[in-house]
């Protein structure tokens, strides 16, 4: 949004750290500028769609800045998306480009002989570049379109981003971020914990082209730099840490769980890191306690959803402080205090604050609210209710001073690694099996991943399978992090009075004991 005034302040500094290059501020600016003018050139249209999917690469930073200086909107697809999804996805955003790299080409291919509007598919590969099969080549269109600046400035109310989630429904949806949004966001984070100039160095491992991607523009914003790996792995992550001199990172419970059981923990030099920002799932306050132990006081906790863009309710390393060192442990069951931006409240079926103890949903009203998915004002309705609160589906109860505790989500939704998991999106699948009759998928505790997805079958009668079988029977139907880990043969599902499957009663026989925060 703000490259060409860091670039004027910071020209040589790095902007983006891969692999073993560095983009700087000026290179930014102006590859940008060529990829907007080349946009352009292609027929491209204020307020047109384009659509990336590829692991962590500097160019989809490029590419960021330059949808903001064109007027267009950004397609965000999670790269771990099975093939359905993404031709779902791409059949729903319609849009005009699609950029990709080598390991989404062939998808993109398959996906797109049923999107009619997608009329340019670039490749960031440049030896993949393949005119006869329609691809043009990412390298090529800089080369040819000038560097002069560009800029054609964009109201609040317009449409910046469709940031896909996976829906309730079984198909995928999109939040609609608005630039007014995306704004609100970049006040909160640069204004809070995320404060940073040039010399800090931002670690982002979570795909970019997805929820990590908050990040980059007030990294820009700020003169930092932001260091990209492809993927995460743990001893990788910790090596990238001690050789750049990583002040800041962000990470999902996982991650840290991983990094915690990684035996080179020890010896890297980690003094660097002067926060660790941790969120989009819940993590046990053990673990909490584990982490603080290995990185020292650098923890911090948000909360958010891409309904919010963003975080909107955080646990500050302060907190972690006082919960650890001091006499507030509770501290750690919280997901935090409402950040600034936004009014955050927990809130009855009724829209009245609940009173101290009592549970309600954590409902968000503000400019960092979104304005509604795209194309279904059936689920926009569901979402944001008459007097503009986003209802967000976690029951929670707050404290005299305001801390949040989640305590279950209404909605069904379990998230696994920091991926938001539907059981209903995988009933739909299984349901396709010829031996089963009956299926109800629920997230099971694990040490690891928070939880992690079983499928509770009732098998036709006469009818076999294995569990391995019915796992399988899911691969290319669904994105591996969707997959069921486990499957349980049972006679019958408990049902409620109207005959419908209680999935409450089947959670709570694998959750006895066992907190689900
Ligand atoms: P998403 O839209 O993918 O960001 O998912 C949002 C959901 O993730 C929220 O509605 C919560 O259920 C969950 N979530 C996000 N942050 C946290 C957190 N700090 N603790 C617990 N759950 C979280």
């Amino acid at each position: 949004m703000y490259i060409a005034r860091s670039a004027r302040f910071w020209p040589e500094r790095p902007a983006v750290l891969f692999r073993d290059g560095a983009l700087s501020y000026r290179a930014l600016e102006e590859r940008s500028n060529r990829l907007a003018h080349a946009l352009k050139a292609l027929g491209l249209k204020r307020g047109d769609r384009v659509a990336v999917v590829s692991p962590n690469r500097p160019e989809i930073v490029e590419l960021e800045c330059a949808l903001y200086k064109a007027g267009l909107v950004k397609v965000a697809l999670n790269s771990r998306l099975a093939p359905q999804e993404l031709a779902d996805a791409l059949a729903n955003a319609e849009p005009i480009a699609c950029l990709a790299g080598p390991e989404h080409r062939a998808m993109v291919d398959e996906a797109s002989r049923e999107v009619a509007s997608l009329q340019h598919r670039i490749a960031f590969d440049p030896a993949a570049a393949d005119a006869d099969r329609g691809w043009l080549s990412y390298e090529d269109l800089l080369a040819g379109s000038p560097d002069s600046h560009f800029h054609e400035e964009m109201q609040p109310d317009e449409l910046a981003v469709l940031h896909y989630t996976s829906g309730s429904t079984g198909k995928l949806k999109a939040a609609m971020q608005t630039v007014g949004n995306r704004m609100a966001s970049l006040r909160k984070v640069t204004m809070g914990r995320m404060h940073a100039g040039p010399g800090d160095v931002l670690l982002l491992s979570g795909p970019i082209t997805h929820a990590s991607g908050m990040f980059i523009q007030p990294m820009l914003f700020q003169g930092a730099t932001i260091l990209l790996l492809e993927g995460f792995r743990p001893a990788d992550y910790l090596a990238a840490i001690e050789k750049h001199r990583v002040t800041m990172a962000f990470l999902v419970p996982a991650m840290i769980h991983a990094l915690l059981a990684e035996p080179s923990l020890r010896t890297r030099d980690l003094s660097s890191l002067r926060l660790l920002s941790y969120g989009a799932a819940p993590m046990s306050p053990a673990r909490i306690r584990e982490a603080w132990a290995a990185f020292g006081p650098v923890l911090a906790q948000g909360y958010g959803a891409g309904e919010t863009t963003g975080g909107v309710v955080g646990l500050s390393i302060a907190d972690h402080a006082s919960a650890i060192e001091g006499d507030r442990p509770e501290l750690l069951s919280a997901c935090g205090r409402p950040l600034c931006e936004s009014d955050v409240q927990v809130l009855d079926d009724a829209g009245h604050p609940v009173s101290r103890d009592a549970i309600g949903e954590i409902c968000v009203r503000g400019p960092d609210v979104f304005a509604g998915y795209w194309r279904a004002p059936e689920q926009t309705q569901a979402a944001l209710d008459a007097h503009g609160w986003l209802r967000t589906g976690d029951l929670a109860r707050v404290d005299d001073e305001g801390y949040i505790y989640i305590v279950d989500r209404k909605k069904e939704m379990l998230v696994s690694g920091g991926f938001n998991i539907y059981p209903s999106e995988i009933e739909s699948v299984l349901a396709q099996h010829p031996a089963i009759y009956e299926v109800c998928v629920v997230g099971v505790p694990d040490d690891h991943w928070g939880e992690t997805v079983k499928a509770v079958v009732v098998l036709r009668e006469g009818a076999s399978a294995r569990d391995e079988e019915i796992m399988e029977f899911c691969r290319g139907r669904l994105a591996d992090f969707k997959r069921p880990r486990s499957v349980d043969f049972v006679p019958q599902l408990p049902k409620n009075g109207n005959g419908k499957l209680s999935r409450k009663d089947v959670r709570e026989h694998y959750w006895r004991g066992r907190e689900r925060r």
